[in-house]
C-alpha cells in the first residue's frame, strides 16, 4: 500500500480537487505544471539555497537529555521553531512563491486564520518583491493584531472577511473569490495540506525536507536513520506530513498525530477531527472533517490558533482510515503543562501548537531504547499572551 497520493489526486477516498468550474482552469494549470517545474535543477538549487541561507536549515535535531530521562527513552527534538519566522510554515511558503514566479504570476493572495501563514507568505512576497493579499476574518484581524502588523510591515495588504462567522473559513472563501476574478496573473499560496490537488501534495512536498534532516541526522547520532517513533501535532497537518513524509511506507517507523481536544473531545468545543469528524468535502478536498448532521461544517475549537480547524489534509484523513498512523487528541491543559515542561526542562519556549506533541509522553509509555522524534513545528514568542493569562505570570 502506498500512502502518498496517486495520480487522480487521491489518498486511498480522499483528496481530489471537488472546485467550482470557474476554478478548473487555475488548478488545472498547477497540476499540470507542479512536478515538472519543481523537478527542474533550477528550481532546486534556489530552493535549497533559500532553506539554507536565508530560513536557516538543516534545523537542528536536538536529543533532549532531560526529557529523555524524565520519561525513560530517547527524545530528539527537531527545531522548526528556529527556522526564519518562528516556524515551519515559511518553508512551504517558500517553495509556492518560487513557482509562482516560474508561472509567471505577479500577484499574490493567500488566506490565514491566526495569522501565522498570512506572515510567512507576507515574508516571501517582500523578499521576491511581489505583491501580496492576505484575506482574514474580521474576528481573527482583532483577535491577532500583532501578526496583522507583522504583515502591514512586510508590504502586505490585509483584507478583511466580514461574512459569515468572519474567521479563516470566510476568508477562504474570499480568497478563492479573488482567484476566480483574478485568473490570469494571480497566485494562490495555500498554507497546510489542504485545498484541491494538487495542494496537498505538492505542500508535502516542500515541508518533507524535515523528515529528509531527520533521516540524515539520526543517521548520525544513532547510526540508523530510522526513528521508532515520530511525532507531530495536526492542524490541516503540513507539519505532520513534513515529518512523516521520508517514513510513510516505512512500517518499522511508527507515526503518531496528537489532535486538539480543545475542552476535551465531548465537550462541543473541540478541534480533534480524527475522533468526531465524517466524510466531507472542504477547501476543495474530500477528507475527514467536523460536521453537523446535516453536513454544516462545525466551529472548532482549541487554545492554539493553528490548531483551530475543522478538518484534516486528505493524506491525514488516509493514514487514520488506513490505520498507519496513530491519532491522539490532546486538551488546552494538557498542552499548555507540557509547554511549561518543555520551556522548564530543556529551556525551550514552544508554540502552543507543538506543545501538543509533547503530551504524547503522557499518553504512550516508551521503551528505554525506543527513538522518539517530536516534531517542534513552531516557537512560543507568538503565545507569550495566552501563556501569561493561563499561568497567571
Ligand atoms: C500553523 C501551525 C501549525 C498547524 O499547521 P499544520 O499545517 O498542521 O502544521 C502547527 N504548529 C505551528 C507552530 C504553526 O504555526
Amino acid at each position: 500500500m502506498s500512502y502518498h497520493v496517486n495520480e487522480k489526486g487521491y489518498y486511498g477516498q480522499f483528496g481530489g480537487a471537488y472546485i467550482p468550474e470557474m476554478l478548473y482552469p487555475n488548478v488545472e494549470e498547477l497540476r499540470q505544471q507542479y512536478l515538472k517545474i519543481t523537478a527542474e535543477p533550477s528550481f532546486q538549487e534556489e530552493f535549497d539555497a533559500l532553506l539554507k541561507d536565508y530560513v536557516g536549515r538543516p534545523t537542528p535535531l536536538y536529543f533532549a537529555e532531560r526529557l529523555s530521562a524524565k520519561y525513560n527513552t530517547k527524545i530528539y527534538l527537531k527545531r522548526e521553531d528556529l527556522c526564519h519566522t518562528g516556524a515551519h510554515k515559511v518553508n512551504n511558503t517558500i517553495g509556492q512563491i518560487l513557482l509562482a514566479k516560474r508561472l509567471g504570476k505577479t500577484r499574490i493572495i493567500a488566506e490565514t486564520g491566526a495569522g501565522q501563514h498570512g506572515v510567512a507568505t507576507a515574508t516571501v512576497c517582500a523578499l521576491m518583491g511581489l505583491q501580496c493579499i492576505v484575506y482574514m476574518g474580521e474576528i481573527d484581524i482583532e483577535r491577532q493584531a500583532p501578526n496583522v502588523a507583522r504583515m502591514k510591515m512586510l508590504g502586505a495588504e490585509v483584507r478583511p472577511a466580514l461574512s459569515g462567522s468572519r474567521t479563516l473559513k470566510d476568508a477562504t472563501n474570499e480568497a478563492i473569490r479573488d482567484w476566480i476574478n483574478n485568473p490570469v496573473d494571480t497566485y494562490y499560496i495555500i498554507g497546510s495540506v489542504v485545498g484541491p490537488h494538487p495542494y496537498p501534495d505538492m505542500v508535502a512536498r516542500f515541508q518533507s525536507v524535515i523528515s529528509k534532516e531527520i533521516k540524515e541526522q539520526l543517521l548520525e547520532k544513532e547510526g540508523n536513520e530510522n526513528p521508532d517513533y515520530v511525532v507531530a501535532c495536526v492542524g490541516g497537518g503540513s507539519n505532520a506530513a513534513g515529518a512523516y513524509y521520508h517514513f510513510l511506507d516505512d512500517e518499522n517507523v511508527n507515526i503518531i498525530a496528537v489532535e486538539a481536544a480543545g475542552l476535551g473531545v465531548d465537550s462541543g468545543e473541540s478541534a480533534a477531527t480524527s475522533a468526531l469528524g465524517k466524510i466531507g468535502v472542504i477547501h476543495g478536498s474530500k477528507t475527514l472533517l467536523m460536521q453537523s448532521l446535516d453536513g454544516q461544517i462545525t466551529e472548532p475549537y482549541s487554545i492554539s490558533a493553528g490548531l483551530d480547524y475543522p478538518g484534516v489534509g486528505p493524506m491525514h484523513a488516509n493514514l487514520f482510515a488506513t490505520g498507519r498512523a496513530e491519532f491522539i487528541s490532546i486538551t488546552d491543559d494538557q498542552a499548555m503543562q507540557f509547554g511549561l515542561q518543555l520551556s522548564q526542562m530543556e529551556g525551550i519556549i514552544p508554540a502552543i501548537e507543538s506543545a501538543h506533541a509533547f503530551a504524547v509522553l503522557d499518553q504512550k509509555q516508551f521503551k528505554p531504547t525506543d527513538v522518539v522524534v517530536i516534531n517542534l513545528s513552531g516557537r512560543g514568542d507568538k503565545d507569550l499572551n495566552t501563556y501569561i493569562d493561563y499561568f497567571k505570570l
